[in-house]
């Protein structure tokens, strides 16, 4: 039995060429502030947080997290690492209850669970290789033959580039694409046929046989919602995202209990108690708790349960390594999100220069490697030089 020895926590600051934002690319939830200041600048992160848990055999397992990664590197190297060192790795679920409980005041929610879950993937990676087997072999095995995957970009811009990119995208027949909106409630009317505008040219371009998701990211409100849900049926989206902030959970309610078209989010909810609610109270039709905030890999598991059990589909936020190794070997996780490789711009696509190993869509699918042991990623040294890298 090796027990773990250290945690060391990164933090990875991009200073390569990035592709420049053009205007409201993507509602969000600081649209309602108006003028003040740039709506667009919590929207844009340049910044990851790795962290490798080592064992005293010198093996590493790599976790990671991109929300607020300065604040969560600080939250491992003061309060989470020094919890689980000196630990049996194969204890997860110790480990877990462990960190969560002894930071209980402060850290079940947003930067403290976020720290939680960046050790909690780097110790499945670390299992994985222990074992020598990959994470999904650890979380029950392959549930389908390769992980469909839908293309999620398509950010709010001029009708012919949205329609452009679409009609690119389609080349690698994804079965569905996701979209986002850039007006919200201040843009009134105009902007309600703006968006819609944008719905239909997408439409327009993959048909009617492929699914077509809508994306809000919290930059709307229950009103215009509501408002908006009726003339967005025509379109026939497989769920809108997001449309309200987090925290109104009885927002979501009332809008998927109308029935208009399914009501997905999750992104920003944090453990298991948490995302229950979401389930239990059918908050959300889809579910998309995001790995790296909502507890990792071992909180993720749990949810997947009781999901299951109320049959709420589950599909991860975000595209990355421990999503698909959870969607691979769960049956009700039936497809993933994929962000396409592109350069650096909003800055969800950074984890694709950061590791080496997240594998590239074929033809609408992923495949995972049945003989790579844990995750399957490493660090990269491809790109050092366009990173500023804090220990
Ligand atoms: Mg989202």
């Amino acid at each position: 039995m090796t027990k773990i020895k250290s945690v060391r926590a990164r933090l990875w600051k991009w200073t390569g060429p990035t592709v420049p934002p053009k205007g409201q690319f993507c509602t969000n939830a600081s649209d309602l502030l108006w003028e003040k200041g740039d709506a667009m600048s919590s929207f844009r992160f340049h910044q990851w947080m790795t962290c490798e848990v080592e064992t005293e055999d010198g093996t590493v397992g790599i976790g990671n997290a991109a929300l607020a990664p300065s604040l969560v590197k600080t939250a491992v190297d003061e309060v989470y690492g020094p919890l689980v060192i000196g630990e049996d790795p194969f204890d997860y679920a110790y480990i877990w209850e462990k960190m969560y409980r002894k930071t209980h005041a402060w850290g079940r929610k947003g930067v403290g669970m976020t720290a939680i879950s960046a050790i909690d993937i780097a110790i499945w990676d670390l299992m994985g290789k222990l074992t020598g087997k990959p994470v999904f072999k650890l979380l029950g095995g392959r549930t389908k033959e390769k992980i469909p995957v839908y293309y999620s970009k398509l950010y709010a811009d001029d009708v012919d580039v949205m329609q452009a990119e679409a009609a690119e995208a389609q080349k690698n027949g994804y079965t569905g694409y996701k979209m986002r909106f850039g007006c919200g409630p201040k843009d009134g009317m105009a902007g309600m046929r703006e968006n819609l505008k944008r719905v239909e040219a997408v439409r327009e371009v993959i048909g009617y046989d492929v699914d077509l998701m809508l994306e809000c990211y919290m930059g709307w409100n229950l009103d215009y919602t509501k408002r908006m849900l009726p003339k967005l049926a025509k379109y026939e989206p497989r769920w809108l995202e997001e449309p309200v902030i987090a925290d109104d959970v009885e927002g979501y309610r009332e809008l998927n209990a109308m029935g208009i078209v399914p009501i997905s989010g999750g992104e920003h909810e944090f453990s298991v108690i948490g995302c229950k609610d979401l389930i239990a109270t059918k908050a959300v039709s889809v579910l998309q708790y995001d790995t790296n905030r909502v507890g990792g890999i071992t909180a993720a598991q749990k949810i997947n349960a009781i999901a299951e059990a109320f049959q709420v589909p589950v599909i991860p936020h975000a595209g990355q390594m421990h999503n698909y190794h959870l969607t691979m070997a769960n049956a009700n996780c039936m497809i993933s999100e994929y962000f396409p490789v592109f350069d650096v711009e909003i800055g969800n696509e950074l984890f694709y220069y950061i590791f080496d190993g997240d594998p590239e869509a074929t033809d609408g699918y992923l495949q995972l490697d049945d003989d790579l042991p844990g995750l399957g990623i490493t660090i990269s040294d491809r790109h050092l030089a366009d990173f500023e890298i804090e220990e």
